[in-house]
């Protein structure tokens, strides 16, 4: 059972914030911050490895638009548009999905990905990736 697949066949309810042809965006049942939203395709994948790129394109613009929205009527200072994939990265939900995360001034929320002191060879990395 994939509760965001429940969610969007609308057996488990939840509070529906744009819908287009291929994608939903539902409030978190969990708002990290005022507004957090959750950006998913009607159609279930995993995660980003396995979503279609037309889906994925179709969720990226939609979470866009989400942001603009919430801009509008929350007017944050900022958002974190982010997708945890795996496990080890903290995804609960085997449902691909964007969370749209507004972030306020003292929000509380932790997000950082400055200041690590890990000794990695950046010519090594792009090496390898490139
Ligand atoms: P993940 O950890 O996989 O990136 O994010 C899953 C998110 O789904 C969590 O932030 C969690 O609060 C949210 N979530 C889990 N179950 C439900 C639900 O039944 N309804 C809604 N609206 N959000 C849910
Ligand atoms: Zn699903």
């Amino acid at each position: 059972m994939c509760v965001f697949c429940e969610i969007i066949k609308g057996n488990i309810p939840s509070k529906k914030v744009y819908e287009d042809n291929d994608v939903v965006a539902i409030l978190d049942i969990s708002q990290a911050t005022k507004g957090h939203t959750l950006v998913i395709p009607k159609k279930h994948y995993a995660n980003i490895l396995e979503i279609e790129y037309p889906e994925y394109e179709a969720v990226m613009i939609a979470a866009k638009k989400v942001a603009e929205k919430i801009n509008v009527v929350y007017k944050p200072e900022g958002f974190n548009i982010l997708n945890n994939c795996g496990e080890a990265a903290g995804q609960t939900v085997n449902h691909f999905h964007v969370h749209v995360l507004p972030r306020y001034k003292d929000d509380d929320l932790n997000i950082q990905f400055t200041d690590h002191s890990k000794d990695f060879n950046l010519n090594e990395i792009a090496s390898d990736l490139e």
